[in-house]
């Protein structure tokens, strides 16, 4: 169960689920954030008078559209496709795009919501978005790729522009949807806007470590946490779930600060691999044949493939979700705490259930939320449009260091604000609140909008 909220927030979130009916995964992203606002109130009282909260529940703008597309067969299909523009008191929206059967507006709803607060607490110039669609890739050709991309531009492009909305990728979206999406806006505006999405090749605009960062970052992250503990990744046994883009790079760089990843996952079972996951295998499999995460096994007959196998119950020091929202439920977290788990760090957006958020913060282990511990994907890409407004390409290593730079500030200032608010090693309360008092501050010093 979640926490009760304060006497003041209870309506608001009464309201919110009012105005918001079946979306779940919305009032679960917006309960969470009210659950630790009630002592900013009671210290910023214009906050309350000047109805900030409710204002930042309201999306500035939603975009529903229909995409139409025809399949390598020509047969013709219908997909719907969201574009949530929620807040752009920090800079212009900014966000990812998911492409996933399960999408529709309270899945996109709760992204936009999250990226907010995330946003702010990059330091970066970048408000909070996001956009998504019911489609769904798997199987798909590339040219049927390419025409829903199309597709879907030909109607998103009017909404967006390097200092309106700026998208990305998310689940189901990653450079070569980038490519088709940054083609046809290019197409119909006639302008070579490289500002206009991030996450683009690097041959066109992208930047160097863009694709590791959200990996990177939460690995970053993770260090920091276990710093603080006078701890360190070194030596770790580390469980990823996952095996897309996140989890690849956080476990290249778990391996990296010399911790030993022993399973990643997929949405058709778990890879458990005591020696270690060989990297290669899985960036093979999963980034370049596009196959299911099984094949590792036929390829290290040591390792171990279990069949919808729950990767939460494979011992671990450090776990780290990077899959997919509520993937880590309160019996889960239960059994990572029973096995000696001291960290956890979300990879993915909200991947733990709010009972199991409620077992590791009574567990005292070191927890840091997707909104502070992913932030390295879009600081990253807030570092791409850095890049495109001044036309020049940073190296590899300049990118990965500004990266480092600003998880280890995120950490510091959910650390601090979490200290402040008398809630040492809260780094739920930490992110939420320094995130909000940023957006709060701009908003107010921009009058009623
Ligand atoms: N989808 C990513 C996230 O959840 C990245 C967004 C971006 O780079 O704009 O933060």
């Amino acid at each position: 169960m979640a926490a009760r909220l304060d006497e003041k927030l209870e309506p608001i979130f009464q309201d919110v689920l009012h105005r918001n009916p079946g979306e779940a995964e919305f009032h679960q992203a917006v309960h969470e954030v009210l659950e630790t606002l009630g002592p900013v109130l009671v210290k910023y009282p214009e906050f309350a008078e000047k109805k900030i909260i409710q204002r930042i529940c309201e999306p500035e703008r939603q975009i529903i559209f229909r995409v139409p597309w025809q399949d390598d067969k020509g047969e013709i299909h219908i997909n719907r496709a969201f574009r949530v523009e929620f807040n752009s008191a920090l800079g212009p929206y900014k966000g990812g795009m998911r492409f996933h059967p399960s999408v529709y507006l309270g899945i996109i709803k709760f992204l936009g919501f999250e990226q907010i607060f995330k946003n702010a607490l990059t330091g970066l110039p970048i408000g909070g978005g996001k956009g998504g669609s019911d489609f769904n890739p798997k199987g798909r050709s590339d040219d049927e790729i390419m025409r829903f991309c199309q597709s879907l531009m030909t109607e998103l492009y009017r909404h967006l522009g390097e200092y309106t909305d700026v998208p990305a990728g998310d689940i189901g979206v990653g450079g070569r949807e980038i490519g088709y999406l940054f083609g046809q806006y290019k197409r119909i505006t006639n302008r070579y806007e490289s500002g206009v999405l991030t996450g683009k090749g690097l041959d066109w605009g992208g930047s160097r470590a863009r694709t590791e960062a959200t990996g990177y970052g939460t690995v970053f992250f993770t260090q920091e946490m276990l710093k603080a503990k006078g701890d360190s990744l070194d030596g770790k046994t580390v469980v990823v779930s996952g095996s897309g883009n996140v989890a690849i790079y956080a476990i290249e760089k778990a391996h990296q600060l010399g911790a030993k990843v022993i399973a990643c996952s997929d949405s058709g079972g778990i890879i458990v691999d005591e020696k270690g996951i060989d990297l290669d295998t899985v960036k093979r499999i999963k980034e370049v044949e596009r196959r299911r995460i099984s094949a590792y096994a036929d390829v290290h007959k040591h390792a171990r493939y279990v069949e919808d196998g729950n990767i939460w119950t494979v011992p671990c020091d450090v776990a780290l979700p990077c899959a997919t929202q509520n993937e880590l439920n309160g019996s889960d977290a239960r059994t990572l705490v029973e096995n000696g788990c001291i960290a956890v760090a979300e990879g993915a957006n909200m991947p733990t259930t709010p009972e199991g958020v409620q077992i590791f913060q009574e567990a005292k282990l070191c927890y840091g939320p997707g909104k502070a511990a992913n932030a390295g994907g879009v600081a990253t890409s807030a570092l791409e449009m850095q890049q495109n407004a001044s036309r020049d390409t940073w190296s590899f290593d300049y990118t990965e260091k500004r990266l480092e730079e600003i998880m280890i500030n995120i950490h510091k200032s959910c650390y601090e604000t979490a200290g402040e608010f008398d809630a040492p090693d809260n780094y739920v309360l930490g992110a939420n609140i320094t995130g909000f008092i940023k957006v709060a501050r701009a908003m107010d010093a921009m009058g009623l909008i």
